[in-house]
């Protein structure tokens, strides 16, 4: 049967995509350390560039050789001289030389009849390492190498040093690289050539084996032509990717929805104040994208208290004006509720009817929900990904929000769309995001920013407190509460693990329970998601005998508004990242009263670690952090990647690579609009491209034409 056009990946990558157990000397246990690492394929190992080097060509005499410095000597063996017996802490020795002078290699803990193997007396061995002198005598502790003659090229040369994982030892790791390389086939250039020209760049496989073979310091930089090169075709496979994603979404057209401004008028005339400059703007932005012809993909970034919700209301009600329906889907069954209780209001001032769809809806209400939803009764529904399910039907959807998409998948969010015919899209997000990053994770999807807070409130007093203070902080904490305050307690990890330095939470809720007692309450990210709702119900409705003080694991960082929190502590600050740091503090000091954030850290505080929690306390400005966060950590963790949903890097570095990603975008833009369908023989070769950097959804997309 003839595949559907699209549908495998070329045959010339499949060396590359065997299991890590395919190459030589990978056996089931290494194996596991190596996908631990380098995920279970081959081609992971590829990836895997080295971060510094070792120049073993230096080879005198030993009676030349430096002290301090890595030499390889080619020695005769001489004598072997084991530890006593019974005696483990004296080390094995064994006395090489050559015509100029002797040299002691030292082996602590070794085994005996490796070394009688390794070093037979008489032989003539080559051995690598750095040489040191001891009672003024030339030894070497280990040596990295010892071969026989004949091995000698595999010794004296530029060794390249990978980032290790514990257990597995650089020479295993080495040899496992080594032998992807050689798998590693000569692919069908993708590049533009012209582009490649100018650059000066090298053709895929050669930059590899040069960015893995480093000559010098120089060969290491990411701004070589090889990494470049290497850095440029993942970026180009991400934007193709996205690029073709998006196509896939505009192919159809929109519609067009003016609306008549009525619900819009009544809304704004009830609201309680004035829509910020940026709000306006971003809804007249949105409004224009609604009227056109085109179908509307936008993302909208607002830092957490910018005001979204009510410009994703007004934007809803355009679509209400002109007799369609509008949804909202939130990540969690709390926001949901907590945009339902924030909408609600102005909804039934409009005369709109406004419901709301989660998994905790059943029953007859749900059915009701479900036929007023498949006849158009109902115009304005809130839910989870609820709303998403294959027996949800809508009269006529003709706006679909998504809040806090980082959880979504590209997938998820065109489902909702789905459940319409030319159903326009807003994405937003709390989390700004400084332009290249926004250009990985989105493409070239139209973008509206809140970059401006609603007049009135007040800065977060932002501070920084050695743990050594931990108690005087419980104890301020304690007197906090006593008078009324509402406070989060965050900490890193969930349970104490084998970092045992690490604050965890439930350590430090039973420490603060002791103290505080029902006071006091715990959230965590292992908790039933009905569990954690919960405890943040309680915590956020002043329920009686409900806690004051929340200790909390960072899944708190999204979108929950308890506005009469106050004190935000985040334990061992330094761990976190900047942007992360910034979603935490901006939980407290939304209901007008003023925050404090206390950022506690263990000394001593590395740079980076110093420069971010200095911007905390300069700036509140959401923008403002990511750029510096990228800057300082180069994109790959920032936002605490995991969690975001943002696109990971293995060759290319956001902060150093920024102007690629452009370039990156154009040409992706370029090859759409000129070989839609990749088609064309630089198509095929991007096609390849894909498959090599395994960009799935625009795969899965090829396929389905
Ligand atoms: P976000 O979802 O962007 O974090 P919200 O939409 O929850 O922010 O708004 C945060 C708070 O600001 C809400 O209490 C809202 O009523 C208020 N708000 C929104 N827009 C304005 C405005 N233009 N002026 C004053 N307050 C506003
Ligand atoms: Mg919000």
């Amino acid at each position: 049967m003839a595949a559907p056009k699209g549908s495998l990946r070329p045959e010339v990558l499949n060396p590359l995509f065997a299991k890590v157990t395919a190459l030589k000397g990978i056996g089931p246990r290494l194996a596991k350390l190596v996908e631990k690492l380098l995920g279970d394929k081959v081609v992971g190992l590829l990836w895997h560039l080295p971060a510094g080097l070792i120049d073993r060509r230096f080879s005198p005499k030993v009676s030349d050789a430096p002290p301090g410095e890595v030499v390889t000597l080619t020695v005769e063996v001489l004598a072997h001289s084991p530890p006593p017996p019974g005696n483990r802490r004296v080390p094995y020795r064994v006395t090489c030389g050559d015509e100029t002078g002797r040299v002691v290699l030292v082996f602590f803990h070794a085994k005996d009849d490796y070394l009688e193997n390794a070093l037979p007396i008489g032989e003539t061995r080559v051995i690598s390492g750095k040489l040191e002198l001891f009672d003024g005598r030339r030894q070497m502790t280990h040596p990295d190498h010892i071969v026989s003659i004949t091995d000698i090229a595999l010794v004296k040369r530029v060794e390249p040093v990978y980032p290790l994982t514990a257990g597995l030892s650089a020479k295993v790791l080495d040899k496992a690289i080594h032998g992807a390389l050689e798998r590693a086939p000569a692919l069908p250039e993708w590049l533009d050539a012209e582009f490649k020209k100018q650059r000066g760049w090298p053709d895929w496989r050669s930059a590899l084996t040069t960015a893995h073979a480093p000559a010098d310091q120089e060969a290491l930089s990411p701004l070589n032509i090889d990494r470049s090169r290497l850095a440029y075709d993942e970026l180009l496979s991400n934007q193709l990717a996205l690029s073709l994603v998006r196509m896939k979404t505009r192919k159809r057209r929109g519609r067009v929805f003016t609306g008549n401004g009525k619900l819009r008028a009544q809304v704004m005339a009830a609201l309680p104040y004035k829509l910020t400059a940026a709000q306006a703007r971003t809804l007249a932005e949105i409004a224009a994208d609604m009227g056109s012809e085109n179908r509307m993909l936008r993302l909208l970034q607002g830092d957490v208290g910018s005001g979204k919700t009510v410009v994703a209301l007004l934007a809803m009600l355009i679509a209400v004006e002109a007799g369609s329906q509008a949804a909202l889907m939130a990540p969690t069954e709390l926001l949901a509720h907590q945009h339902f209780e924030n909408l609600k209001p102005f909804a039934t001032m409009a005369g709109v009817r406004l419901e709301i769809l989660t998994g905790r809806v059943k029953g007859a209400v749900r059915a009701e929900i479900m036929e007023g939803l498949a006849t158009g009764k109902i115009p304005l529904v809130v839910g989870t990904h609820a709303l998403v399910q294959k027996d949800v039907e809508f009269a006529d959807l003709a706006f679909a929000v998504i809040d806090e998409q980082h959880r979504f998948g590209v997938e998820q969010r065109l489902e909702l769309a789905n459940k319409g015919r030319d159903t326009d899209m807003l994405v937003m997000t709390a989390t700004p995001i400084p332009r290249t990053l926004a250009l990985t994770a989105y493409g070239d999807m139209d973008s509206s920013r809140l970059d401006e807070k609603p007049p009135g409130r007040k800065p977060v007093d932002t501070r920084t407190v050695n743990l050594e203070r931990l108690h005087e902080t419980m104890d301020a904490m304690g007197r906090a509460i006593q008078k009324g305050a509402k406070v989060y307690w965050v900490c890193p990890l969930i349970e104490e693990s084998e970092l045992i330095d690490l604050a965890a939470a439930e350590d430090r809720y039973a420490m603060l329970k002791v103290r505080y007692g029902s006071d006091v309450g715990l959230i965590h990210g292992r908790m039933k998601p009905a569990e954690r709702d919960s405890v943040m119900e309680a915590f956020a409705s002043n329920t009686i005998g409900g806690p004051k003080l929340l200790v909390a694991t960072t899944v708190i960082e999204v979108g929950v508004d308890v506005p009469d929190a106050t004190i935000m502590v985040v334990e061992h600050a330094e761990r976190f990242g900047l942007s992360q740091l910034h979603q935490l503090r901006g939980r407290v000091g939304r209901g007008g009263k003023e925050g404090t954030c206390l950022l506690l850290y263990a000394p001593p505080l590395g740079e980076t670690a110093k420069a971010r929690l200095s911007i905390l306390r300069q700036t509140e400005d959401g923008f403002l952090i990511a750029e510096e966060d990228l800057r300082l950590r180069g994109g790959g963790e920032m936002l605490g990647t995991r969690q975001s949903g943002l696109p990971e890097f293995k060759l290319a570095n956001l902060s150093l690579h920024a102007d690629l990603v452009a370039i990156a975008s154009d040409d992706a833009q370029l090859i759409i609009a000129r070989d839609s369908e990749l088609q064309t023989p630089r198509g095929q070769a991007l096609r390849t491209l894909l498959y090599l950097f395994e960009q799935d959804d625009a795969i899965r997309m090829l396929r389905s034409g």
